[in-house]
């Protein structure tokens, strides 16, 4: 059960409100925001703490600075988009030590329903360790914490889980998190069944322990991307210059063992397109299992696999995607994963995309609307997948 206390659980009106956003948005070399879906999945908390007559004080980090005021990791232009969101100024604090005179000045100068972003957190070096003096900083800013930057949930830094320590009042969670945390919650803890998770992409290292986990939980498990030639290689297959983590094949064949063990449907490719560069320009072919010849790559899953991993997810009930089933940026190599974001929005079912790449990919083929969930937070989902803790929410008050 989810049992942290939420926004709507305590007073704010005329409280300074901290609210920690994720505000790390991709920008182009003239620093212009190429896409704003993280600023538009943060203005239900703003606008509520708006609305009650909170002084919303927003931070949040952008890119990797490493404790330096680098200009291109300035928030200004976010400050400036956001604006625009909320049709009221949000008043930017800039500041190199991010709370600095300028942004202390900036909250002085506050009025109940205002809007102050503070400068990128990263600016200053103790933000990933996590250190007191900055953590203290910050909750000298306000009365109240509210987190609500899932993407970072998973990662222990001053504006996450030290500023929650120190702050006065409540340290509480926002919508955002409140809606990642019932869903992904929901899909792992009390899913409506069969549940069906899809695992692919290329961090495989990152991803492949995740599995062990997934075992305890779901109906079935489908394999695709680059994370399923270390299992083909377990299974005896030669997977010539595809994607492969050598040191997880003994892990890999142990999954199998385990998944057969506790019944559960454990699918892997039974066919692979291989190219002999990884490249839109070059010839391709699809190749049963055992078929990929030394110089030769896998990019996408088979024609076969498709129909087996699609037959497998018709009667699915709750499906979890992390990680594309072939290089879909390319579009020789994009059936595959088209074909399982078709038969995800087509089925009668909770579906749940997390992963930069994954997202990216249900949205390339137009049907991120068709989907139940799309979280803000690979990592962070992931790591909730596996049912470790999240410090920046555990950090939070309890209802
Ligand atoms: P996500 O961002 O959804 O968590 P990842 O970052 O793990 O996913 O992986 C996404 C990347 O995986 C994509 O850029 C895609 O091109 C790549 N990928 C998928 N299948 C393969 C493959 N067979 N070989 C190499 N790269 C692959
Ligand atoms: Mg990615």
């Amino acid at each position: 059960m989810f049992n942290k206390k939420s926004i709507e659980d305590i007073a704010v009106a005329g409280k300074k409100v901290l609210v920690r956003c994720d505000f790390n948005v991709p920008l182009d070399d003239d620093l212009n925001i190429t896409d704003e879906t993280r600023i538009v999945g943060a203005l239900p908390t703003i606008n509520y703490l708006m609305e009650q007559g909170a002084k919303v004080i927003l931070c949040s980090h952008l890119g990797k600075p490493k404790g330096e005021a680098i200009p291109k990791f300035s928030l200004a232009p976010v400050a400036k988009r956001l604006s625009e969101k909320l049709g009221k100024e949000v008043v930017f604090a800039a500041d190199a030590n991010v709370v600095g005179d300028n942004a202390k000045a900036a909250v002085a100068a506050m009025k109940d329903g205002d809007v102050v972003l503070l400068e990128n957190t990263r600016y200053r070096a103790e933000e990933t360790k996590n250190v007191e003096t900055f953590s203290k900083e910050l909750a000298s800013l306000a009365e109240v914490f509210v987190n609500d930057a899932f993407g970072t949930a998973h990662r222990a830094h001053c504006s996450t889980v030290g500023v929650a320590e120190f702050i006065e009042g409540e340290a509480v969670c926002g919508y955002l998190i409140e809606k990642e945390i019932k869903f992904l919650g929901n899909a792992v803890n009390n899913p409506v069944r069969p549940l069906v998770a899809i695992l692919g992409g290329s961090k495989v290292s990152s991803k492949i322990s995740v599995i062990n986990n997934l075992l305890e939980k779901v109906d079935t498990l489908i394999i695709g991307g680059g994370m399923a030639y270390t299992f083909m290689k377990a299974q005896g297959y030669e997977v010539g210059n595809s994607l492969l983590e050598e040191d997880y094949i003994d892990y890999a064949n142990e999954m199998i063992a385990k998944a057969k063990e506790k019944g559960i449907k454990l699918l892997l490719p039974v066919d692979t397109v291989v190219a002999q560069e990884f490249s839109n320009d070059v010839p391709f072919k699809t190749v049963p299992n055992g078929g990929i010849e030394p110089g030769w790559e896998g990019l996408d899953i088979g024609e076969e696999t498709i129909k087996l991993y699609s037959d497998a997810l018709k009667d699915a009930k709750t499906v979890v995607w992390n990680g594309p089933m072939g290089v879909f940026e390319m579009s020789n190599f994009a059936k595959g994963t088209n074909a399982i974001a078709e038969i995800l929005a087509e089925i009668d079912a909770t579906t749940i995309i997390g992963g930069g790449d994954s997202v990216a990919a249900v949205n390339q083929a137009g049907l991120g609307d068709k989907m139940s969930h799309i979280s803000t937070g690979g990592g962070a989902s992931l790591e909730f997948l596996e049912g470790k803790v999240l410090p920046g929410i555990d950090i939070l008050n309890n209802k």
